[in-house]
């Protein structure tokens, strides 16, 4: 496991979520695996993993919906109760089971009414919010998944809490769908609201989040900013006069992370602001770049090289 990787220094006050070693066993089955997790503040924060990867069952322990088997977590910083954090949080884990025959709009009414979340008053706002104000009167039957999604995104909103938990708000929807629902939920991980996110698309992931959580089998294999996830490892790929001299050359400069030969090419990963220094290494060696190209990870490779497995879909 590699612990987080955060690219700046976040004040102890700035994470709305802390995890350790939260563990939930069912018999023999590890459906969490000793997660130690940190989301800060004011991000969209994903939990990226294969189906089966305990991502429902994380966000289910952080909801109150199920006992963990060990570990901790806390809500807002470890002096607020849990009763009390549940009150500034927002949740759609599976699908929003709405009234079918009632209208968007008397659906929220009717949840605002019972839940006693936010205002009757908001009901329309969020309508709107979500993209909906003409579509309220209509019975929910009527709507496609996208919309579906989306009313269930504002009966999530009622309140307007501080933490959105969202289990696979995108799952089963066209391209469209999908799209519309990114929209919203990138639009809502601002100012101070933190939107902690499940999804088993990497696609997804890089469009909408900020940060990240990449889980396999219950277990944390990183966590990390996307893009910092990603900068770091860029690689080039060079061709030279030499190919075997380049990566001795390469191979001894201590800020060389990596040298490898693939096929053709010498592929290094350094920062990059080192390519003249690299350039310059090589040249007093009398060995000469031919061409040189930027060989940038994707996070879907990287996702697929760090989980070892083929399930990285993408839409
Ligand atoms: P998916 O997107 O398919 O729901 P996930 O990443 O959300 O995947 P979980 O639903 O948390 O994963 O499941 C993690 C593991 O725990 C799986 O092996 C699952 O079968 C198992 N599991 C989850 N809930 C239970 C339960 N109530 N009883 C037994 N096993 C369970």
């Amino acid at each position: 496991m590699v612990g987080p990787s955060w690219g700046w220094a976040v004040p102890a006050d700035n994470w709305v979520i802390r995890t350790s070693s939260l563990t939930k066993r069912y018999g023999d089955i590890v459906a969490v695996d000793g997660l130690t997790l940190e989301v800060p503040r004011g991000h969209v924060f994903g939990l990226l993993g294969p189906n089966g990867s305990g991502k429902t069952t994380t966000m289910s322990m952080l909801l109150g919906l199920v006992r963990p088997t060990s570990g901790s977590f806390s809500l807002f910083g470890s002096a607020t109760q849990h009763r009390e954090a549940l009150r500034r949080v927002g949740a759609i884990i599976e699908s929003p089971s709405l009234y079918p025959y009632l209208s968007g709009r008397q659906n929220l009414r009717y949840f605002q009414g019972i839940s006693g979340r936010g205002t009757p008053g908001e009901v329309d706002d969020l309508l709107s919010r979500v993209g909906l104000a003409d579509r309220g009167n209509d019975r929910f039957q009527t709507y496609s998944l996208g919309m579906k999604q989306r009313l269930g995104l504002a009966y999530a909103l009622l309140g307007d809490p501080e933490l959105l938990f969202l289990d696979e708000p995108t799952n089963g929807m066209d391209p469209a769908g999908m799209a519309e629902v990114r929209d919203l939920i990138r639009s809502l991980g601002t100012g101070k609201r933190t939107v902690l996110l499940s999804s088993h698309l990497l696609h997804e992931v890089e469009q909408v989040c900020d940060s990240v959580a990449i889980l396999s089998k219950g277990a944390l294999i990183v966590q990390g900013v996307v893009t910092d996830l990603i900068q770091p490892r860029k690689r080039v790929r060079l061709r030279t006069t030499d190919n075997t001299r380049a990566l001795e050359i390469l191979s001894a400069l201590d800020w060389v992370e990596e040298a490898e030969v693939e096929g053709a090419a010498v592929v290094v990963a350094a920062p990059s602001e080192r390519s003249p220094e690299l350039t310059a290494a090589l040249s007093r060696s009398d060995v000469y770049i031919t061409e040189m190209t930027a060989d940038q990870v994707s996070l879907e490779s990287y996702f697929l090289e760090v989980t070892g497995n083929d399930e990285g879909e993408t839409e």
